[in-house]
């Protein structure tokens, strides 16, 4: 093992069984007609009220929005029958990260077998990882596993390394075999497939509510430098929510288009399926030792 993960293992697993908690609870949350936001303010003060804090914003992503959506400020959107729900949550101590996705359908179970489809193929895949394993491997079993069922998996999203305080860093866990030849040694990564009945490429929409802190530049302006301080203090380098500046700034807009204007923050638009296929994803955080230990799984 690593020595620098050896002495942030148990903050990595303590991080990911806190994932699992709130995981497993926020699935009795989802519901018809329950307000996105309150959903998402019940996961992310479930998180607090364990003594940890979210990695990033609670992501809430409906029907062909794969992933970067959340509750935005002022947000009325209820979870409405038929919905296909991506929730996507992670849980960090001391920037160490668990991070777990699942995905339902409100009310129907039309798109049961689109579900079960990412589903399977995170479970076959997780059961082949290990210390060597080359990272297309991992993606052929996806594909493999995704297709059979009929569907294409997200070839422009994959799983990812976790290090401190970065929730994706390094290189990408193809949910294909992208012939990458590169063996798995990382100690602490998610896989994470989607599965979807359109082409199987996701592009970038039009807005952003999750942004984060990518450089140290200074910025010209005093509201920014207030709103700047605060996000270095709160989230270091991790996602936060547009919602979570708003409480805090009452110029939060300004603020932060000024600071992502100047390349200070990140901003990630959703990603939305090319084709408006429906998508499903399933995500756990695995932790790689002398045993294996799925961390967001109780
Ligand atoms: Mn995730
Ligand atoms: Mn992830």
């Amino acid at each position: 093992m690593n020595g620098r993960i050896k002495s942030s293992y148990k903050d990595a697993l303590n991080a990911g069984r806190i994932t699992a908690r709130v995981k497993n609870a926020s699935r009795k949350w989802i519901k018809e007609g329950v307000l996105i936001s309150d959903f998402a303010d019940k996961v992310e003060n479930e998180i607090i009220r364990l003594k940890a804090k979210p990695a990033f914003p609670v992501n809430i992503s409906l029907n062909e929005c794969a992933a970067h959506d959340t509750a935005r400020v002022n947000d009325e959107r209820v979870f409405s029958e038929g919905n296909v729900v991506k929730i996507d949550l992670g849980v960090h101590i001391n920037g160490w990260i668990g991070d777990t996705a699942y995905t339902v359908e409100i009310s129907s179970d039309r798109y049961k077998k689109l579900i079960e489809a990412s589903n399977k193929a995170l479970l076959k895949a997780q059961k082949a990882a290990r210390k060597g394993i080359e990272l297309r491997e991992i993606g052929r079993i996806i594909h493999e596993v995704i297709s059979g069922e009929g569907f294409n998996p997200i070839y422009n999203l994959g799983g990812h390394p976790l290090m401190q305080y970065q929730q994706h860093g390094g290189f990408i866990i193809p949910n294909y075999d992208n012939y990458d030849k590169k063996k798995l040694e990382e100690p602490l990564f998610a896989i994470e497939p989607f599965a979807t009945n359109g082409d199987g490429y996701v592009k970038n929409g039009s807005r952003a509510f999750i942004y984060n802190l990518v450089s140290e530049k200074p910025t010209r302006s005093m509201i920014s430098r207030k709103v700047l301080t605060f996000i270095r203090r709160e989230y270091n380098t991790l996602p936060f929510a547009e919602r979570w500046i708003a409480r805090k700034f009452k110029l939060y807009k300004p603020a932060l288009r000024l600071l992502t204007g100047e390349g200070i923050l990140h901003a990630y638009p959703m990603l939305i399926e090319k084709t408006g296929g429906i998508v499903s994803q399933h995500e756990n955080t695995i932790l790689l030792n002398d045993e294996k230990i799925i961390t967001t799984e109780l």
